[in-house]
């Protein structure tokens, strides 16, 4: 077990835009996976479940939908919905810059953008209606006006490169900030763990507002998340982090009353209170403030970092490009093992 030590960041609270990433349906786990290998390649197209709505092709190549124009053609999935037909060079000229700001270094937007292209041919499956959706529990898709000549060109230059482990693509997942050191996936989500997931110490982050922040909200939030768990535990008395992963992030919580103690475990207590109370799970401190059991008492948290924190962390891939690293050097700090070739 390793303990953390933290320091509350007047910086706490400032948005970014980027995303708490959830990857509830994290690839190799969900057991409707095809074979990489042989899924979409460079130049095939990728098939985006838009939704519903009414599609209307502008030309042969771009087309409006839900008022917002988009690169390639659609087609219909059963029942009705929207698929967006785009060759996927053309659909990451959007995804980059809503993953990452596009004001950022060169070499941290092409590092994004060879993860999220090894990110969706990992995804894609010709056995299902669509490849992927365009929100965050894929990557986020808006189309043509979300596009940006910075983050175009990072794809353009790093056309067709992916990340490689052991002759297959890599598991090429990301989010915002780690906190200072990155999350296994076997942690996260359980699963066999893999050597390239497995969490790596990360000094590159610390300029994230996200890096450090503190929380501060009523206990009685927690009778709402967790019901009749807490009403049972009489007056509460305590609440604290039970044990820690390897990362330092909060596997389980306990929270004790008088009449007995309930454990969550730290993703659920998360989900529990909500992905924009705790930015992750990355928890240096959890308190009462006051006496719990009176009325208006809080709930005081310090932690660090924004998302599950598995991967590459995008604020150390901007420090990373700071200091002058590639993105090939960056993919290899974060994915340790893998390598940058071609799809
Ligand atoms: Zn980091």
């Amino acid at each position: 077990m390793r303990r953390r030590t933290f320091v509350t960041s007047s910086l706490a609270f400032a948005a970014v835009g980027l995303s708490v990433r959830s990857r509830a349906a994290f690839a190799g786990q969900s057991g409707d996976e095809f074979d990489p290998a042989s899924a979409t390649a460079r130049g095939q197209a990728l098939r985006v479940l838009l939704g519903r709505g009414d599609a209307r092709a502008i030309d042969g190549s771009t087309f409006w939908f839900r008022g917002r124009r988009y690169r390639g053609t659609f087609s219909y999935a059963a029942g009705g919905q929207v698929v967006s037909v785009v060759p996927l060079e053309q659909y990451l000229y959007s995804v980059v810059p809503r993953e990452m700001p596009p004001s950022w270094p060169f070499a941290a937007l092409a590092a994004q953008a060879i993860a999220a292209r090894t990110y969706v041919l990992q995804r894609s499956n010709p056995r299902r209606e669509y490849d992927v959706v365009p929100s965050e529990a894929d990557q986020v898709y808006t189309g043509i006006d979300a596009e940006n000549p910075a983050a175009t060109s990072a794809v353009d230059r790093t056309a067709g490169a992916v990340l490689r482990f052991d002759g297959g693509f890599a598991q090429a997942v990301y989010s915002s900030c780690c906190g200072g050191h990155t999350e296994s996936s076997a942690d996260a989500w359980g699963g066999a763990p893999l050597s390239y997931l497995g969490g790596v110490i990360c000094p590159y982050c610390t300029a994230s507002p996200w890096y450090r922040w503190s929380r501060s909200f009523r206990a009685r939030r927690l009778r709402a998340a967790f019901g009749a768990k807490i009403a049972a535990l009489g007056p509460l008395q305590s609440i604290s982090i039970a044990e820690r992963d390897a990362s330092g992030r909060a596997r389980y919580v306990d929270i004790a009353g008088a009449d007995g103690s309930f454990r969550s475990e730290g993703s659920a207590f998360r989900l529990a209170v909500g992905p924009r109370i705790l930015p992750s799970l990355l928890l240096g401190s959890i308190a009462f403030a006051g006496d719990p059991a009176q009325a208006g008492a809080r709930v005081e948290i310090e932690g660090g970092g924004l998302g599950h924190g598995v991967g590459l962390c995008q604020w150390g891939a901007r420090g990373m490009a700071v200091a002058g690293a590639t993105a090939d050097t960056i993919l290899n700090f974060y994915f340790p093992g893998t390598h940058v070739g071609d799809d």
